[in-house]
């Protein structure tokens, strides 16, 4: 490609609010055919709001959203800003956790009046040695209608579990069918259950779903595509997205989302909009045929 059809094309992505780096990014992005996206924030809305509280114990439902926001108040994820709000709403006064701990990809926990609450997903749960029991049906249907479960460890025994929803974006079906008429494959990576993510996924006609993946093992998840010989663009919003958005062949990055996954990346998308993608490729195969 001459220095000219490329700046003509870094342009016109511009226009569209498609950033793209630089002319090596916009070489790549030509032989893309697998975009791997991530779900939180990037095919969904990412804010997420908090629909059922559900005790299974001694705790009042009140009582378990208390102490599960108590925790969650210094965590940075979006869901833990949905539980949050979701205790404010209730006007609930929250209780100061004397320690947090975060484990990525898990959940959080923290010490409060003596009791060790811990909030987060199925393999939190298990970590905690809690034991699931009939939760595990009422929860699988919810996951199974696309809602996130988070469940709430009291003293490493099941307290209960809150229910959140996050919505897909508008614009994201309508993305997603232009990417497959561009001929390219689509996979969700989520570090969300299987039964969530497989919703999600039979909701937007994906190609696959890997589910439950932990933040560190998302780049690993790009290199094994790429061993399977695909071209691969990665996009996500998150700080623990950077790492897979260095390691695809072109990261995209969600324009608002983490300083670090917009330096990562190779091309931004300004409104979020996920239709940008196929948008990008297009402009991309039309700069370097143009110039052959
Ligand atoms: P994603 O890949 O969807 O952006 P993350 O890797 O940030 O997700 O988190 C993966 C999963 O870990 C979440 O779906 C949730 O089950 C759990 N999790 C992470 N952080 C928290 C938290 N602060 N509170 C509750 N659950 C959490
Ligand atoms: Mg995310």
């Amino acid at each position: 490609a001459t220095p000219m059809s490329i700046m003509v094309g870094v342009g016109r992505g511009a226009q569209i609010g498609v950033l793209i780096k630089d002319a090596a990014a916009l070489e790549r992005l030509q032989a893309v055919d697998t975009v791997v996206v991530d779900k939180t924030g990037t095919l969904t809305e990412g804010k997420p709001t908090l629909s059922r509280v559900a005790s299974v114990g001694e705790l009042a439902d009140n009582e378990l959203l208390r102490l599960a926001a108590a925790v969650e108040a210094a965590s940075e994820h979006p869901l833990a800003r949905a539980i949050v709000d979701g205790a404010e709403a209730r006007k609930l006064r929250l209780p100061k956790a004397q320690q947090f701990y975060s484990d990525p990809g898990l959940g959080v926990w923290g010490q409060i009046d003596g009791q060790r609450i811990a909030v987060g997903n199925r393999r939190l749960a298990e970590r905690e040695g809690a034991s699931l029991g009939r939760v595990g049906d009422e929860a699988a249907q919810a996951q199974a209608r696309g809602s996130t479960v988070v469940y709430v460890l009291h003293d490493s025994a099941l307290a209960g579990y809150l229910l959140i929803e996050d919505s897909i974006k508008s614009s994201t079906p309508a993305a997603l069918q232009a990417l497959r008429k561009a001929g390219v494959r689509v996979i969700m990576l989520t570090g969300d259950d299987q039964a969530t993510a497989e919703h999600v996924g039979r909701e937007l006609g994906l190609d696959e779903v890997v589910a439950n993946v932990l933040p560190q093992d998302k780049a690993s998840t790009i290199e094994r595509l790429q061993r399977e010989g695909r071209v691969v663009a990665m996009a996500g919003d998150g700080v623990n997205d950077a790492p897979a958005l260095a390691r695809a062949d072109v990261g995209i990055a969600m324009g608002g989302g983490a300083d670090v996954a917009m330096e990562s990346a190779g091309v931004t998308l300004m409104r979020g909009d996920l239709g940008g993608i196929a948008q990008a490729i297009s402009l991309s195969r039309k700069t370097l045929r143009n110039i052959r």
